[in-house]
């Protein structure tokens, strides 16, 4: 599947841009610098697909991307959060873009939420991982950078992301460790999609 066609669709900055909701989703989420771009884009092996998110108007918008043609299903990249700089006004938009789609959007199978293997969960991920509870959405952490730590420091996170993950109902009690530099996980991740898509 993803040596097939994968193309990006288009970006929603308002709900009433959402593509369609024929075919299963997954969507991606994270705070700015995640390293969520680059995930996306060894997930499909494709690079430049996903852009980064201090890429000037992408920021606040969901991005889709189709996976085969015909359609198989779509990946939703979701906006970066968590940036310091970002205005109040900015932030509320964001919640109400996310909230309502999460909440609304009967087509989305599963979210992947990317920690950052040197900083573990934040109280903006925690937000998130409230969020997604709220509108039962389930979903999967998956940390990135692995590279960038050393082997004891990542088991010390892993525990600790483990420890918080179990208070959270809709979240999947393993997690996926990944680094898109060293493409570590990556088979694991593209199990994970497929098998959050059923196919
Ligand atoms: P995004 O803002 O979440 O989309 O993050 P990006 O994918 O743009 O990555 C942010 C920065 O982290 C870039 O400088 C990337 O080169 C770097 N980066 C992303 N993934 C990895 C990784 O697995 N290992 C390392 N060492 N750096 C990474």
């Amino acid at each position: 599947i993803f040596s097939g066609p994968i193309s990006f669709l288009k970006s929603a900055p308002q709900l009433q841009f959402l593509p369609e909701p024929t075919v299963p989703e997954i969507a991606f989420a994270g705070r700015s610098n995640v390293g969520k771009s680059s995930l996306i884009n060894a997930l499909t092996g494709r690079n430049g697909l996903a852009r980064t998110s201090n890429t000037p108007g992408r920021t606040q918008e969901l991005n889709f991307f189709d996976i085969g043609d015909p359609l198989i299903f779509r990946i939703c990249d979701m906006p970066g959060y968590g940036f310091a700089k970002a205005p109040p006004k900015v932030v509320q938009k964001w919640r109400y873009l996310i909230n309502d789609y999460l909440r609304g959007r009967q087509v989305l199978k599963r979210t992947f939420v990317l920690i950052d293997s040197r900083h573990g969960i934040k109280n903006t991920d925690e937000d998130v991982l409230e969020m997604l509870d709220k509108a039962a959405v389930s979903y999967r952490i998956v940390m990135t950078k692995a590279d960038k730590v050393k082997t004891a420091a990542l088991e010390a996170t892993k525990a600790k992301v483990l420890a918080e993950a179990k208070k959270h109902p809709a979240a999947h009690p393993d997690l996926i460790v990944t680094s898109s530099e060293k493409k570590q996980g990556i088979d694991e991740l593209r199990m994970a999609v497929l098998d959050a898509v059923q196919i």
